[in-house]
């Protein structure tokens, strides 16, 4: 196995003209790192949606395009030798502000994705001018040219096999002299049409480049010292983790725990490539390393929240001893390519839960499934729901498991409980004003 290593940085991260300097001083000292994968910096995607999903005025496109200008211009008027990339850089603003101004820009998914890829399009092209600043050799390479998706814009699905040909032709032979700086949460259809991975998907970019070049490392650079037992932000009582497994790491992504985007486990689960994530602020603090085979695997881990639930409830009477009625309801939604996270089912009807974020394409199919499943079924839909859960190991055959973690809460309403189909998983259907508290108890009976 090579030693390579893939960093990847996040968008607070690259915020500004000095956290790239500690990036560029991260990606220089360890010297098997030949990629560095970048999002963009702290706000502009955020901007960029705004621009891209709301029909605005044309002095109010002025004004957010000026509000990513500003965040831009801060950093290149810091470089010691900003004409080196200014004027790359007033063509792709020169571009993005074609894209706000385009008048399908809030009904074309495939316009939307141009727009959105202009953040890690701009920032990779500053990081790599830093690094060089830095005294290393760098380029901004154009991970379009590699990085082979399918056409389902805002969420599209890479495409394995052709990514790791295109990377073996195009993207290695640059490492050889350079360091290769270049975006993630973008990339390409067959048609060079760009398209993108979703929202925190410059995580999924890295270790897709990982398992591409034959990495056996991945950093993820993030604003925290690695992991925790739940999201610091809900609990000053979270700590870091030392260490999770694949699979401990892929459920606490899958459900909610935002530091990983939920795609990233796979190549690494497939390659077997150690990730690590740690903090580019405070890089000498350590972080998490999550890897195939872990010291010890406890029964609880984490708890995580995953919020923007709706609950499905299908119901038909004839569904008593009837045959078929569950693939039909499953075929509806394996057509809309929605996946079930959470299901219960009793003897005349089913309920599920379906990732239901504002603005998303997911939200969008949610709402053509429901009038397809109504022409078979009953269909109930609720809302303002999260969804909880407890992280942890063999949790199906440790004694004792459920009192804790249901003596914890029992004073809260639990719409649905799932248990028992994974033996790392307990997660429950909450209303969205009780499941930071949720959160709270759990962490406090758990792990405090
Ligand atoms: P980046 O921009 O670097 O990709 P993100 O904001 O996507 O960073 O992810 C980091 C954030 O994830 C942290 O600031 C933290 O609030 C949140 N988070 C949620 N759950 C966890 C967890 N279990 N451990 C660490 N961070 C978490
Ligand atoms: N910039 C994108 C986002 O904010 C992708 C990423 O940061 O991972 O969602
Ligand atoms: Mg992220």
């Amino acid at each position: 196995m090579s030693s390579l290593n893939v960093a990847k940085f996040g968008g607070t991260s690259v915020a500004n003209y000095e956290t790239i300097n500690n990036c560029a001083s991260i990606v220089i000292k360890n010297t098997n790192t030949k990629v560095m994968v970048v999002s963009a910096a702290a706000g502009v995607t955020n901007h960029l949606v705004l621009l891209a999903n709301t029909a605005l005025t044309s002095e109010q496109i002025t004004d957010v395009v000026e509000n990513i200008r500003k965040i831009e211009f801060a950093i290149l008027n810091k470089l010691k030798k900003p004409s080196e990339v200014e004027d790359k850089l007033f063509a792709l603003l020169d571009e993005l502000e074609k894209l706000a101004r385009h008048e399908e820009i809030n009904y074309r998914d495939d316009l939307k994705d141009a727009l959105m890829s202009m953040g890690e399009r701009m920032s990779s092209l500053l990081c790599a001018a830093i690094i060089r600043e830095q005294g290393s050799p760098a380029i901004n390479f154009d991970i379009r040219k590699v990085l082979r998706t399918d056409s389902k814009f805002t969420e599209a699905t890479p495409d394995l096999s052709n990514i790791k040909a295109l990377v073996k032709q195009l993207l290695i032979p640059e490492t050889e002299h350079h360091i290769v700086v270049t975006q993630g949460f973008v990339g390409a259809d067959e048609q060079g049409r760009t398209t993108t991975l979703g929202r925190g998907g410059s995580d999924f970019t890295a270790a897709l480049i990982a398992e591409a070049i034959g990495a056996s490392t991945c950093e993820i650079w993030t604003d925290v010292i690695g992991v925790y037992t739940t999201d610091p932000r809900i609990t000053d009582k979270a700590r870091p983790l030392p260490e999770l497994s694949f699979e401990e790491a892929a459920e606490m992504a899958t459900f909610g725990a935002k530091v990983l985007h939920p795609a990233t486990m796979e190549p690494a689960l497939r390659q077997n490539i150690q990730v690590f994530v740690g903090s580019s602020k405070e890089p000498d603090k350590g972080g998490t390393w999550i890897r195939r085979d872990c010291e010890n695997e406890p029964a609880f881990r984490a708890v995580t929240r995953r919020k923007d639930q709706v609950l499905v409830t299908v119901k038909t009477p004839k569904m008593m001893y009837a045959q078929g009625f569950l693939e039909r309801v499953f075929s509806i939604i394996a057509k809309h390519e929605l996946s079930v996270d959470l299901i219960t089912t009793s003897e005349i009807a089913v309920s599920f839960t379906l990732d239901n974020p504002p603005n998303s394409m997911s939200e969008k199919m949610n709402k053509e499934t429901l009038v397809e499943l109504s022409n078979i079924c009953e269909v109930s839909v609720e809302r303002d729901f999260d969804v909880v859960t407890v992280v942890g190991n063999n949790m199906h055959s440790e004694a004792g498991v459920s009192s804790s973690i249901f003596s914890a809460i029992a004073d809260f309403n639990l719409r649905m409980i799932c248990f028992g189909a994974n033996v790392h998983n307990l997660s429950f259907v909450v209303s969205n004003s009780d499941s930071e508290d949720i959160v709270k108890r759990l962490h406090k009976a758990l792990f405090e």
